[in-house]
């Protein structure tokens, strides 16, 4: 029995979710994205267990070399390019493809001697006003990377929505019009689809889908969860009651005394808290999955400890284990719990919380 809070991460449900993903978008090629740990599920694992998609995308540099260290091959995009000149020869060395988004970029290319070509992405933004050259700046990008020795024939275009998670918007519905518009006579490689878009706008799939979240389990759409869309989840999240204590009528449980018991109960005590990236924020009467059963988050969540009401008569005994999320809770519920989305939940595991991959 682990003394820690663990993260089971099933891998095989991340086999299914990309064979969801394929038939979803089945006519496009699938570039998984694994940002930020793999979406805290680990990024060199999760990568392995998706031998059958066509390439990864990470936001940085780092993320990148620590998939060719551990000998990952396919394709590997880097989704904020490049900050200096001096990174390009490591791109090249790594056989690693770079988003272009703005003209320091641009020039940096144009002026490189490299040995060989890097693979090119030209990023347009097309209503995000995040990363992107502009509508306009388009047609100039587009020939001037054409031009430069230091890269690649055949610069692929992307774009990335503000808003596919809102079924039926009208923002997604322009920005697609957009792109479509400005590449409708180039015969390069395009992507725009997220996991909201690979789900609800299919004439976004191009040759290209990016899923992230999906991949692990997860709807992208707050008033749903992933079983929706035959997903499967991918994280479990589990830690141990160590306490339990009744308290009377009237009093209170946790720091700032905000929750008051209004018979008597009992509380358990659960060994994981905001130190090991449960939400500080998750509010009285979170569910928690507690040895087969539901039962309530109240008071504050501590560093080390949240807190449940067992009520009148526990049937947990200490020891007994906790599911915070995972197939018997669904991380889209805690997410709304804690005000906030299942990514930042993902996110925000720390080190404590061991892993085990099954
Ligand atoms: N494409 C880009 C450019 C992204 O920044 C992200 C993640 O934010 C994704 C694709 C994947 O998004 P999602 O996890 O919603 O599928």
């Amino acid at each position: 029995m682990s003394r820690r809070p663990v993260a089971q991460i099933n891998l095989a449900a991340i086999g299914h979710n990309l064979q969801r993903v394929q038939q979803l978008a089945p006519a496009s090629k699938v570039l998984a994205v694994l940002k930020a740990n793999a979406y805290g599920h680990g990024l060199v694992r999760v990568a392995q267990a998706l031998s059958e998609a066509d390439a990864f995308a990470v936001a940085r540099i780092d993320e990148a070399l620590a998939l060719r260290t551990a000998g990952v091959v396919k394709p590997i995009v880097l989704l904020e390019g490049f900050y200096e000149a001096a990174e390009l020869p490591i791109l090249l060395a790594n056989n690693l493809q770079t988003v272009v988004h703005n003209e320091l970029q641009l020039v940096a290319l144009e002026q490189a001697e490299l040995d060989g070509q890097l693979k090119v992405w030209l990023k347009i933004d097309t209503g995000m006003h995040r990363l992107g050259i502009s509508p306009e700046q388009f047609n100039e990008f587009y020939r001037r990377l054409w031009q430069c020795p230091a890269v690649q024939p055949g610069i692929r275009l992307m774009s990335h929505f503000s808003c596919a998670d809102l079924p039926g918007a009208v923002k997604t519905s322009e920005q697609l019009t957009l792109f479509q518009q400005l590449c409708s006579d180039k015969a390069e490689q395009q992507s725009l689809a997220n996991s909201a878009a690979i789900i609800h706008v299919p004439e976004s799939h191009g040759d290209w889908v990016r899923p992230g979240l999906i991949l692990h389990g997860i709807s992208p759409f707050t008033h749903q969860q992933g079983w929706q869309h035959q997903l499967r989840p991918v994280m479990r999240l589990s830690s141990r009651l160590i306490a339990m204590r009744k308290i009377k009528q009237g009093e209170t449980v946790g720091y700032g005394a905000n929750w008051q018991a209004e018979q008597d109960t009992w509380i358990g005590v659960i060994a994981i808290g905001y130190g090991d990236g449960y939400p500080r924020h998750a509010v009285s009467g979170t569910p928690v999955w507690l040895a087969g059963r539901e039962v309530q988050l109240v008071g504050r969540v501590s560093m080390d400890m949240i807190t449940v009401d067992l009520g009148q008569q526990p049937v947990e005994t200490i020891g007994a284990e906790a599911v915070l999320w995972g197939p018997e809770l669904a991380i889209e519920r805690i997410a709304k719990y804690a005000d906030t989305i299942p990514y930042e939940l993902l996110c925000n595991i720390t080190p404590r919380v061991d892993y085990q991959y099954i």
